[in-house]
């Protein structure tokens, strides 16, 4: 295969995109220190720019391109009225460092945000800061660790409990912020145990993190013995909110009990994930830990918004206010769907998955028989007998113009294959992958070597990805001739 050229190696000295016509008016130096003294920019034509960004856009899979049944992300589809609010000119084109007396359009936006959030989610205040769900989670475990100072707890509380069915990013978060994890078994119905809790709770414990719906795709049947119990003990409960989409205008985790949450905007609220913009993750939280968000804040006085840093925040956790852009897309999202659009999402969503799982269920193994949420979870297990394993199926999957599976996780289930269709697919789009996946079912009986040998559609093959992610390798460095010759 031929690898094409980088937009760097495209680069021709003095060769340009644009050219401006000659200034009328007097030229006005950049204020000092916006501008970097040096950098170096490929030279290219515009469409050597078009063509390679294209090219770029091609070789991967997106949910603009197919299905992209992604578990635990909810990849649904990025409504395009989204685009056009967050391209407006008085949102796109104002400045962080404006006065806030001149953005008092994007400072209301972020207010009715941080409002609304709160409102669907039953918490009393929201911090929309954070830039992803494990920002999130950590700012939120960080609030929690305010609290405890506060209360003069902190350094009695060392632990915090994290279900072994948890995201990466839980255990993760809770060590970032300086805790010792403590590793809670789930039962046999796909809830955290009970009494694994029970045994757990005590005076040295700061918190748990828990995901409900959690990433079995089930609503946890003890949440409200365990919200009880670790406030027994005087602890805090976080939920990881990823999956928030199961539950919209259903039931508001803030009503539960629990105390801390995130949201990820770029999975429930329709905001692009990963290359298609940043990511935003907000915190809700109970009454009570509101001094204690990140800052800084926006509130309403009197007769204009201003921002402010609550009184015992823990810091600012972004540069300027967040990923702004995306606040106004999940706003855009929230206000074209309305109370009972939002609800009709998440039924929509339950009922997409149950689908999957019913109509899979005689050829893959369930991992837990139980009606689910917005997600199933299935085992490769039955396959694997023949030598076929949940990533050979993932790779199969490619060939079909279908994006795989989440695969591997949650930990718990051996081979798993982790279906999310969210309610953005047709009951058609629903059918052909139902059909694939029933296909390559009877491909690992017939012909195992077929599948192992997969993908043979796409570009690239199987591609080494333990490799990428150890010895990850993102900079593109210009040979050293390059460098003597541009510095002669
Ligand atoms: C996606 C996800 C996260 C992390 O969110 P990011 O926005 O990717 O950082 C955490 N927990 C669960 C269950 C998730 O699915």
């Amino acid at each position: 295969m031929a690898v094409e050229p980088l937009l760097f190696e495209l680069s021709k000295p003095g060769r340009r995109g644009v050219t401006f016509p000659a200034a009328d008016v007097p030229e006005t130096p950049l204020p000092a220190g916006l501008a970097r003294a040096s950098l170096s920019w490929p030279e290219v034509s515009e469409i050597d720019v078009i063509r390679h960004f294209t090219r770029l856009s091609q070789k991967n899979h997106a949910i603009d391109v197919g299905f992209y049944p992604l578990g635990s992300c909810t990849m649904k589809y990025n409504p395009r009225v989204n685009e056009v609010t967050a391209r407006m000119p008085g949102f796109a084109g104002i400045h962080p460092l404006q006065d806030d007396r001149t953005v008092q359009g994007a400072l209301e936006l972020m207010y009715e945000l941080q409002e609304m959030l709160a409102e669907i989610s039953g918490f009393a205040a929201v911090g929309i800061q954070p830039a992803a769900g494990a920002h999130g989670e950590l700012s939120g475990v960080m609030v929690i660790r305010q609290y405890h100072i506060a209360n003069g707890q902190h350094e009695q509380r060392r632990k915090f409990l994290v279900p072994d069915s948890a995201h990466g990013t839980n255990p993760a978060t809770a060590v970032m912020a300086g805790y010792e994890v403590v590793t809670l078994p789930s039962d046999d119905r796909g809830n955290c145990d009970l009494e694994a809790v029970r045994a757990a709770v005590g005076p040295d414990v700061a918190g748990m993190m828990i995901t409900n719906p959690n990433t079995l795709g089930f609503w946890d049947e003890h949440i409200t013995e365990i919200v009880d119990l670790v406030h027994g003990c005087g602890g805090l409960v976080y939920n990881d909110g990823a999956n928030f989409n199961a539950i919209l205008g259903i039931v508001r985790p803030g009503d539960v009990g629990l105390d801390v949450m995130h949201f990820n905007l770029h999975k429930t609220f329709s905001t692009p994930h990963g290359g298609g913009g940043p990511g935003s993750g907000p915190i809700g939280v109970r009454a009570g830990l509101e001094e204690f968000l990140p800052g800084p804040r926006v509130r309403f006085a009197d007769d204009h918004y201003e921002l402010f840093t609550p009184a015992h925040s823990l810091g600012r956790v972004h540069g300027f206010h967040g990923n702004f852009g995306m606040m106004v897309r999940a706003y855009t999202y929230i206000r074209m769907h309305g109370a009972a659009g939002l609800r009709r999402v998440s039924e929509d969503a339950v009922l997409s998955a149950n689908y999957l799982r019913t109509q899979l269920q005689d050829r893959y193994q369930i991992a837990v028989d139980r009606t689910c949420m917005h997600e199933c979870v299935f085992s490769a297990n039955r396959q694997k007998a023949n030598g076929v394993k949940a990533l050979d199926i993932a790779k199969r999957l490619l060939d079909f113009g279908v994006h795989p599976p989440t695969v591997y996780f949650p930990l718990v289930v051996p081979e798993a294959l982790m279906m999310e269709p969210t309610e953005t697919e047709s009951k058609e789009s629903l059918d052909y992958f139902i059909a694939t996946m029933r296909q390559i079912a009877d491909e690992a009986e017939t012909n195992p070597e077929l599948v192992q040998g997969a993908p043979y559609t796409t570009e690239f093959k199987r591609l080494d990805e333990a490799g990428a992610n150890r010895k990850l390798n993102i900079v593109w460095k210009a040979p050293a001739e390059e460098i003597a010759a541009a510095a002669d």
